[in-house]
């Protein structure tokens, strides 16, 4: 028996074996309407069976109408996947029975998909991995089932809310080799995602899920494993944790002279291991067949063509801009472009200080910005679990602090102080600082009296200093800072030490 994932990818998956892994990933699509009706496709805070009607519910003799919004959503995120799109085609009934599926059947996408042949790039280990992309097609949510279990009287419930939201699946091929590469690629995805605007990205409310099929086979084999396909990972970290777990069970399996049966499994979180669900049922299963009810699906050169040109900028080629026009180091970069909101925060502050006298001037303010954004202000808001959209300290407010960074009237350390204020209370910089006397002291006759005094009261260190001991100068600068409460400007400091000194 294998115990539970511990730790995330230190896990080492063996020298002798290596793991093949492809995922599945399911997207709720951010359409105003379902995916064949005109019931709300957004049901989070809605009563239960409120967004339904005759033909969500699955009503006999009832017409879908395919939603052209959602068709558009899946061709851009099959662009930005760099796929194929074909010009024809349709979709498929897929037959089977479950509560929550009042039609007997879903209506998906089974030979001829809305695209193909694509391919997804992220950085790994310092080097380009790439990942196929199998195919992006469109198909329809099912309802939820709710358990409960409350006086001893367990019970089922259906809500049929979800029941035809717009879902768009992206099947990858089976190119990743550990659960760090699927964890990485699951990110890039969803960055991907959120960035077309297409998906809310949000896994632990299920609008992302992602099933992922595993193998594994003795270095040096070409031929595929028996794999099995995990369920119920709602989190990055779920997603490594299952996968290194599962690796692992797979191959005790082999090393006891067992078979990998091939079936579904699903993630129990709490306890940190896999468990069977159900031995796995082919395609065979769901009779697919034609949708009968929907006319093919013919997607012009011109549509296509109009869909691309209404793209907006993806993460790569904005962290390439981020570096050549805001002279932004590479890492930076990265972080800033991983999540769109913290990159639109950051050209929102930018923007503000504009006009610039001059390329220099400005890229040393994106670097400042960069800083705080990715330092102080992130450490913040983490410590709250807000995202940056939440933050009390607006594009202004930060780019008020800089500037009062900039002329000098705060010290970066003050600036710290006034961040935090800022930060809890929504005030602006500025005011803090006006309201608080916070400044730094800069006036050369006022701190003269200050270095004389500090000269005068150390004298040990100033004999280290003529002998030309370095740190001595620190330490004499450190007591005029603790003279003045930190408000010392330290380059009106240090021409007055280095005047008394010599
Ligand atoms: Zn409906």
């Amino acid at each position: 028996m294998v115990t539970a994932a511990t730790t995330d990818a230190d896990v080492s998956i063996g020298a002798e074996y290596e793991v093949v892994i492809g995922l599945e990933v399911h997207s709720q699509l951010l359409t105003a309407s379902k995916m064949f009706c005109r019931c709300p496709a957004n049901y989070a805070y809605a009563a239960p069976n409120s967004h339904c009607c005759p033909i969500c519910m699955g009503f006999p003799g009832v017409l879908p109408v395919i939603n052209h919004q959602a068709v558009e959503y899946t061709i851009m995120t099959a662009l930005a996947l760099n796929c194929e799109i074909p010009e024809f085609s349709k979709f498929d009934r897929k037959n089977y029975f479950y509560p929550d599926l009042p039609k007997g059947y879903q209506i998906s996408q089974y030979d001829i998909p809305l695209s193909r042949n694509g391919f997804l790039t992220f950085t790994y280990d310092g080097k380009e991995k790439r990942v196929g992309i199998t195919r992006v097609h469109l198909e329809e949510d099912t309802g939820r089932l709710v358990h409960l279990s409350e006086g001893g009287d367990p019970r089922s419930l259906v809500d049929l809310n979800r029941a035809g939201v717009p879902l768009m699946e992206i099947v990858s091929e089976p190119d990743m080799r550990s659960p760090e590469e699927a964890r990485l690629y699951m990110e890039k995805l969803r960055s991907i995602l959120v960035y077309l605007g297409v998906s809310s990205g949000k896994m632990e409310e299920a609008a992302l899920r992602c099933d992922a099929n595993v193998s594994v086979r003795r270095r040096g084999e070409t031929a595929l494993g028996v794999k099995t396909e995990i369920k119920n990972m709602n989190s990055f970290r779920a997603v490594e944790r299952a996968l290194t777990y599962e690796a692992q069970r797979q191959i005790e399996e082999l090393r006891a002279g067992r078979r990998i049966v091939q079936a579904t499994r699903g993630w129990v979180e709490e306890r940190g291991v896999t468990v069977l669900q159900r031995i796995k049922e082919d395609a065979d299963d769901y009779r697919y067949f034609p949708e009968p009810d929907l006319p093919p699906l013919v997607v012009s050169r011109a549509w296509v063509a109009e869909i691309r040109a209404r793209m907006p900028e993806l993460p790569d080629a904005k962290r390439a801009r981020f570096v050549a026009q805001y002279g932004l180091s590479p890492y930076d970069a990265d972080q800033l472009t991983a999540d769109r909101a913290l990159a639109d925060y950051f050209e929102a502050t930018l923007k503000i200080g504009q006009p610039y006298a001059d390329d220099a001037t400005m890229q040393a303010r994106a670097k400042a910005v960069a800083n705080w954004e990715l330092g102080d202000l992130r450490a913040l808001l983490n410590t709250d679990a807000l995202d940056i959209t939440a933050s009390r300290i607006s594009p202004e407010s930060l780019a008020e602090l800089v500037t009062l960074i900039e002329r000098g009237t705060i010290s970066g350390k003050q600036a710290k102080d006034v961040l935090e204020k800022a930060y809890a209370s929504g005030e602006k910089p500025g005011a803090i600082v006006a309201r608080e006397g916070i400044s730094q002291l800069s006036d050369a006759s006022e701190l003269e009296g200050i270095v004389a005094e500090v000269i005068a009261a150390y004298p040990k260190a100033v004999e280290d200093f003529r002998t030309g001991k370095g740190s001595a100068l620190q330490f004499l600068m450190g007591q005029v800072m603790k003279r003045t409460k930190g408000r010392a400007k330290p380059d009106v400091v240090t021409p007055l030490l280095e005047k008394h000194l010599h």
